[in-house]
């Protein structure tokens, strides 16, 4: 989904960052493998994770698990108490011990988003701090993507479906966010958000872009068509089931990219909580799509776990393990540019903080529930 210009000592590589597509300068296609310096390395933020017995352990908010039977600390679990799940695929460095994704060269992206394991957790601060003590789930992979992409279906590019590696893509798929996550969300709340969380290169489209399952030509149309179009634009996206709750009240492209008081899209409501950030710290970041730049020129639509997590009814994605309870989720893909994830660990948590505003803002605004302690 991420075009991207990178530059490297000896050549210059296209990627698409959450998919596909990695040339050389000089004219072969080549595979990257990218540790960024200056990133720091994405390292398991836990050292020793508590044991997670499917079927038999009860998650207590807060603490951290690996599943027993996989080596712990390859995908973990942040046990949250809200309605928001957010998944952190790209941003693991582990490659020890692990077979290297094999491929048709060019085909195959490795390339790590550094430092959003560092951003998610921020969020996740974030939250707790604004909330008084409210805490998303989150699941983490730890593990480099050359050795497995977290973002593609069992077995897709050339993801390992045994071993250590096969454990983490079930681990960090059919459990922890399908059998543990979701489900503890929906018993708890009845629906919920799930943000997949990715980091994308400097200078290519916004800073922020979100992704709901629509291409960039898709939102190019205009607000009508995407409402009374026949391709169906509100089933495919990755806020299906909130259209259908709100449907009677917003229409679809409002709550795609508007800024209807009391039911603002996600961008417009980040926007105003950026355009603060901005002004205090010289900063120019845009998050789209929103009210005032509905049709970016540059979209990053999503990818495996928006379309599986969210509910999106999409004839292009087969889902084999058929995640049915995904009905009552919502959710998108957040993607982050690289200045604001790697830089300045500071900024990075100030930045956080205006996210974790904003989730807070949209939970209560669209999905109807109140996240905020009574004043
Ligand atoms: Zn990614």
């Amino acid at each position: 989904m991420v075009p991207a210009l990178q530059f490297c000592r000896t050549k210059v590589a296209i990627t698409v960052s959450c998919a596909i597509l990695v040339f050389t300068a000089c004219g072969l296609p080549g595979v990257t493998a990218t540790t960024d310096a200056g990133a720091g390395p994405s390292s398991t933020p836990w050292t020793a994770p508590q044991q997670y017995t499917m079927g038999a352990t009860v998650a207590s908010p807060g603490d951290v698990y690996s599943i027993d039977t996989s080596t712990p600390g390859d995908v973990v679990y942040l046990a949250g108490d809200m309605p928001l799940i957010i998944s952190v695929p790209h941003g693991g460095s582990i490659v020890r011990g692990i077979p290297e994704r094999k491929g048709f060269p060019g085909f195959i992206n490795k390339n790590n988003d550094d430092a959003t394991i560092e951003l998610a957790l921020d969020i996740e601060k974030g939250i707790r701090e604004i909330t008084r003590g409210r805490r998303p789930h989150v699941i983490i992979n730890n593990l480099s993507r050359a050795m497995l992409d977290q973002n593609r279906g069992h077995g897709e590019d050339a993801n390992p479906t045994t071993g250590r590696g096969g454990d983490a893509w079930k681990d960090f798929h059919e459990r922890f966010i399908a059998a543990v996550a979701i489900p503890a969300v929906l018993k708890t709340h009845g629906s919920g958000l799930f943000i997949d969380l990715h980091g994308k290169p400097d200078g290519y489209g916004a800073n922020i872009i979100i992704g709901y399952n629509l291409t960039t030509w898709e939102l190019s149309n205009s607000d009508n068509h995407l409402n009374t179009g026949k391709k169906a634009y509100t089933d495919r996206s990755s806020i299906r089931f909130l259209s259908k709750k709100l449907g009677g009240k917003v229409d679809f492209a409002a709550l795609l990219r508007g800024n209807r008081p009391g039911h603002e899209s996600f961008g417009s409501i980040l926007q105003s909580r950026l355009d603060v950030f901005n002004s205090t710290h010289g900063k120019k970041l845009s998050a789209v799509p929103r009210h005032d730049l509905k049709k970016p020129f540059i979209n990053l639509s999503g990818g495996y776990n928006t379309r599986a997590y969210c509910g999106a009814k999409d004839r292009r994605f087969n889902n084999p393990y058929g995640y049915t309870t995904s009905r009552f989720m919502c959710g998108f893909q957040l993607e982050v540019s690289r200045d604001i994830r790697v830089k300045d660990a500071r900024l990075r948590r100030k930045f956080a903080r205006s996210v974790a505003e904003a989730i807070i803002a949209y939970i209560e605004q669209n999905l109807g529930m109140r996240i905020m302690p009574p004043e």
